[in-house]
């Protein structure tokens, strides 16, 4: 059996020939061999236990083999895994109606995928099926997926490959309020924010009119005058838990809607309750998307994704066939069942805003006792903690140093994650259903890997 192999061998199989490139984002010098999961916790194949914090990139929503999913799994393994699209069957045609309910009019129309980047290709085409139009914008350090389209949407070097590509899609700056080239000090910091707000004049945020001003600048000269869609994530996950400052997204679909383009909202990481006060990131920006993508947290780590869109850009799409072998399958469509079940009847969309909200107040005061912390910043459980060699010149903390923390945080039985275009900013996106208890015991590991690499600087 798997466990029977030497770790030596596992290691050598995963450099060689699984994938070899993915040991560049695997991070620990000493690699974690996963052999067992509960909710929020991890067992490494030496029955050493983890807090889990990252959760599969923000996926394991409900808990590591939550035992009601597994239940609602297991009973439709034993009676039909899969067809296709051409018959009906009730859990699929259920599932649909459960979550379109949870999207606001006139988000209605549900399709299932398999991922996050088949969903974002899915919404492109769509996009542009609609519109007429070619031309797509994203954010700089966004995350949208790998696949040779949704590659394009990706604005983060480190995941481009120099192959043609992209075609069509533009970037334009991040509003990235804390090492941006605005907002800055000015920003107020408040580490529970819906977004970030700027005080530089009362009731007015400079920071976003410049960055407003860039979207513009792009417009009139990068595009075309007639754009088919704006993508965003309503806070950036891979780019480090980025938020943008009050009313850019607002403005920006006012914008992109002017050129003709449709509004997208990448809900990958962000949807399901994860950021607290809102089911969806975007409510908390007051804007409505025309399409929302997701996926990750929509299936606790079971392979699934969904765009939902409008009735009338369904009824554009439909003038074609679309058709997908394995999205929307009886097994998938049961365990996205239960997972929103279980997010409603555990209360775990209330449990990231509290559980959530005091993280985020407890690590602003070791942002305030460590120089090295520079941001702390997020919503719900979706948080990042930026780091830097000082507050004052912000130079992002060398990775070598990340990796000295995060080992040592991992050591002490705390799985975190890094993000950010320096990779400077460590990731906290836990299962939903994390404790008080948990965060204590997480605060008090990381106030000492802090402590640790300090005393050896
Ligand atoms: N969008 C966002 C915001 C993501 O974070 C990711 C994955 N990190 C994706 C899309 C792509 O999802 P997948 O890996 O399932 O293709």
């Amino acid at each position: 059996s798997y466990q029977a192999m030497s770790k030596q061998r596992l290691l050598e199989i995963r450099k060689q020939i699984c994938n070899p490139m993915t040991m560049k984002v695997t991070y620990y010098k000493e690699p974690v061999f996963i052999h067992q999961g509960h909710m929020q916790w991890l067992w490494d194949m030496d029955g050493k236990r983890y807090l889990d914090l990252f959760a599969g990139v923000a996926t394991v929503s409900v808990g590591h083999c939550n035992p009601r999913v597994t239940e609602a799994a297991v009973k439709q393994l034993e009676h039909l895994w899969h067809t296709t699209a051409i018959y009906i069957h009730p859990q699929i045609q259920e599932y649909a109606e459960k979550l379109a309910s949870l999207l606001p009019e006139p988000l209605k129309v549900v399709y299932l995928t398999n991922s996050g980047s088949e969903a974002n290709d899915l919404a492109m085409l769509m996009a542009r099926v609609h519109t007429g139009n070619h031309d797509v914008i994203t954010l700089r350090g966004s995350y949208h997926g790998g696949s040779p389209l949704a590659i394009g949407l990706t604005s983060n070097a480190a995941y481009k490959y120099p192959v043609a590509s992209g075609f069509g899609c533009h970037n334009t700056m991040c509003p990235d309020v804390f090492r941006g080239v605005w907002g800055g000090n000015q920003c107020r910091d408040s580490p529970v924010q819906t977004i970030r707000e700027c005080s530089c004049s009362p009731g007015h945020c400079q920071a976003n009119g410049r960055y407003i001003e860039q979207m513009k600048e792009m417009f009139a000269t990068t595009v075309p005058n007639r754009i088919a869609a704006f993508f965003g994530e309503p806070i950036q996950g891979v780019g480090g838990a980025v938020q943008y400052p009050k009313s850019f997204l607002k403005d920006t679909y006012k914008l992109v809607r002017e050129k003709g383009g449709i509004c997208i909202a990448d809900e990958v990481q962000t949807g399901f309750g994860r950021t607290g006060s809102h089911f969806w990131g975007f409510q908390a920006h007051d804007v409505m998307p025309d399409i929302v993508t997701m996926a990750k947290g929509i299936g606790n780590g079971f392979p699934m994704g969904a765009v939902v869109t409008t009735e009338e850009i369904a009824g554009s799409f439909a003038k074609g066939v679309h058709f997908n072998t394995f999205g929307g399958n009886p097994v998938a469509c049961a365990i996205g069942s239960s997972v929103l079940d279980t997010i409603a009847e555990d209360g775990l969309q209330e449990n990231c805003a509290v559980v959530g909200t005091y993280l985020l107040t407890e690590l602003a005061k070791l942002r305030d006792k460590h120089e090295i912390v520079g941001d702390v910043r997020g919503k719900g459980l979706m948080i990042g903690v930026e780091m830097v060699t000082d507050k004052v010149s912000r130079v992002p903390l060398p990775k070598e140093a990340m990796a000295e923390i995060f080992e040592d945080v991992k050591d002490m039985g705390v799985l975190i994650g890094t993000g950010g275009l320096y990779g400077q900013t460590f990731r906290i996106k836990p299962p939903m259903c994390i404790t008080k208890e948990d965060v204590d015991f997480f605060l008090a590991v990381f106030d000492q890997a802090l402590q640790n690499y300090e005393t050896r600087r």
